[in-house]
Formats: structure tokens, C-alpha cells, sequence
């Protein structure tokens, strides 16, 4: 894969063969590790094309390799070429966004029109006529909704690879989007709080995609919440870990359905629920995200009772 022969590498230095900064970096990083802690870390990496191949994409795994005594003496690193499987990945992931792109312009420019219809521009309704342009309007407004969040999943999926992160302030972030949803909460009677805690709780992250998760699940939090519950935000740190908590009073999810709400277009079907419109494309958003983050989600739910979703980051770049 590297273009070199086993022979020719034995007694020299790595950095001769290989020139990318962020493999050498994970090296690097895998034969420093302290004793204490053993973390593989994972990535994935554009290999440029060079004499003689093209452009690959390699999915790396390293780990540092120890004595008995649990020194490092090197590392192992295994490279996976993943280029078809993100070649396909990403023929899918255009198709759709073309698609719901095809679908949002004309989609919108028909809403325009029954708005003007609606306002009464277009001559006087009758109040059945109202009645069921508004029906048509509500219809299609979900589907504008479907197509975004369509976009959404398949720019997020096909721009894992190379995003932009930072260092991010967790506190602050989750109490901006608390604050964006209190209106909402409030038009409901729900108390939306935000617990005092983890307040300097830090993590890399890009951050419009860490915002996106917390504002997915709040407003889940509130959508299957009766009127008059509570939701209750928080982060901690835990383990080197960064815990990111939404809890709510609400509807909750049966336990046959816990394991499929985080896969695509899957909502959970049931007298309290069939009146919320969505798409059931949010938690596959969510989990998309997190994972890119080396992250995990999971929920605990009771139906009738609530559910509690919590997300947890490393803080460390490596997948403990
Ligand atoms: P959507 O909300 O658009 O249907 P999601 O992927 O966000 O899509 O959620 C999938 C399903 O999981 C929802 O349809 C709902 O049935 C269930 N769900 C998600 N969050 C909650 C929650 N906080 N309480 C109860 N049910 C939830």
C-alpha cells in the first residue's frame, strides 16, 4: 500500500517511507501512550495518489505494541483500504442529496404559490377551500422538512472525513440551545432546564454538528413530551470522557422499538405519537455525527415515564 518492499524498509525510520503528517502523528501518539492507558486510535485518511496508484482512502488502526513489563517498544498499525466502500458510499450519498435538492426548489416555490392563494390574493375562499389548502400546505411543509433533513444526512455523512473541529466550550454550547428552545418549551408548559453542572466541560468537535445533536434531542424532548412535563440538559465529565444528557418526562419509547430509533426514516407507531409529524431521520442524524466524533448514544426509556438520551464524547481525539 505505501509502494515499498519489506526488505527495503527494515532498520530505517518510518518518516522515510511515509510522508503523511496525521499517520505518522498517530504513530507517534500510539508509542508515547502512557503505561497506564491503552486507546487504539482509529481514523481515516486520503492517501494522495502517488507513482503507480490512485488516490485511496485507508481506514487506520493503531496500537502501541508492549513488553511483558508493559513497556512500548513500537507500534502495530493496521491499514484497511476502504476506497470502494467510500466510493459507493458516496454515489449513494449524491444521488440522494440530488434528489431531495430536485425535490426542495419546486417543493417550495409551490408553497409560495398556495401562500398567495391562502392569503386571499388569488380572490376570496370559501372557508372548506381554507380548510383544505391548509391541510395541502401542512403536507408539503413536511415535506420540505424531509428533504432538508435528507441533505443534512448525506452532507454529513459524505463530509466526515476532513471536518473542521475545535475546541469547544460543552457548557455554553448546550445552554445556547436551551435557550433557542424555550419559546417552544414554554408554549407547551414544559420546564426546560439546564442543570448547573460541567461547566468546564471542554471537547474537540466540529461545532455546527455537536449543535445539531443537542438541538435533535431537545426538540425530540419536547415534540414527544404531553404539555406540563419537565426536560432536564446536562454535561459532565466522566473518565476522560465528555457525557452530554437530555431527560424527559414525556411519552417514552417501548422497549421493542429502543434498539431501532437511531436507524433511518424508523418512528415509533402508537396512539400518543401518530399525531407528530417527522421524518425519523433526527436520531440517524444524531448518531451519524457522534459516531464521526468516536462517540456512542444511547436511551433509557419507560414508556409512559420518559426517556433519557445520553451522548458521550472522549475527550481525547483516540476511540477508547
Ligand atoms: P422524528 O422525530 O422525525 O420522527 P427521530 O429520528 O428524531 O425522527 O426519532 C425517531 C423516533 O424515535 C421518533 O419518531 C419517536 O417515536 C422516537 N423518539 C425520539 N426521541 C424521543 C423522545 N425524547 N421521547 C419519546 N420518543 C422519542
Amino acid at each position: 500500500m505505501i509502494g515499498c518492499r519489506k526488505t527495503s524498509v527494515i532498520g530505517h525510520d518510518i518518516s522515510e517511507f511515509i510522508q503523511e503528517p496525521g499517520l505518522l502523528d498517530m504513530i507517534e501518539k500510539a508509542i508515547h501512550q502512557p503505561e497506564d492507558t491503552f486507546a487504539e486510535i482509529t481514523d481515516e485518511l486520503i492517501m494522495p495518489a502517488a507513482k503507480g496508484r490512485e488516490e485511496m482512502i485507508i481506514g487506520i488502526r493503531c496500537i502501541p505494541f508492549r513488553d511483558r513489563l508493559s513497556r512500548n517498544l513500537g507500534s502495530v498499525t493496521v491499514f484497511h483500504d476502504i476506497t470502494a466502500l467510500k466510493k459507493i458510499d458516496q454515489m449513494k450519498s449524491d444521488f440522494v442529496s440530488m434528489v431531495a435538492h430536485e425535490i426542495k426548489s419546486p417543493l417550495n416555490s409551490v408553497l409560495m404559490q398556495l401562500n398567495v392563494v391562502l392569503d386571499g390574493l388569488a380572490g376570496e375562499l370559501t372557508e372548506k377551500q381554507t380548510e383544505i389548502l391548509n391541510r395541502i400546505s401542512d403536507r408539503i411543509t413536511s415535506l420540505t422538512v424531509l428533504s432538508t433533513e435528507l441533505l443534512d444526512l448525506s452532507k454529513i455523512e459524505s463530509g466526515l472525513i476532513n471536518q473542521d473541529r475545535e475546541d469547544l466550550n460543552v457548557y455554553e454550547l448546550i445552554r445556547d440551545q436551551v435557550i433557542s428552545y424555550r419559546e417552544t418549551a414554554d408554549a407547551k408548559s414544559i420546564r426546560l432546564v439546564l442543570k448547573e453542572t460541567g461547566k468546564g466541560a471542554r471537547m474537540m468537535g466540529n461545532r455546527v454538528n455537536i449543535e445539531e445533536v443537542v438541538s435533535n434531542l431537545i426538540s425530540n424532548a419536547v415534540r414527544y413530551s404531553p404539555n406540563g412535563g419537565k426536560i432536564e440538559v446536562w454535561a459532565h465529565e466522566k473518565d476522560n470522557c465528555v457525557v452530554i444528557q437530555v431527560s424527559d418526562t414525556g411519552f417514552g419509547i417501548p422497549a421493542a422499538d429502543q434498539e431501532h430509533i437511531f436507524d433511518r426514516f424508523f418512528r415509533v407507531k402508537n396512539e400518543k405519537t401518530r399525531y407528530i409529524t417527522g421524518t425519523g431521520l433526527g436520531l440517524a442524524i444524531v448518531k451519524s455525527i457522534v459516531e464521526a466524533h468516536h462517540g456512542a448514544i444511547e436511551v433509557e426509556s419507560t414508556e409512559g415515564k420518559g426517556s433519557c438520551f445520553k451522548v458521550v464524547f472522549p475527550k481525547s481525539e483516540y476511540q477508547i
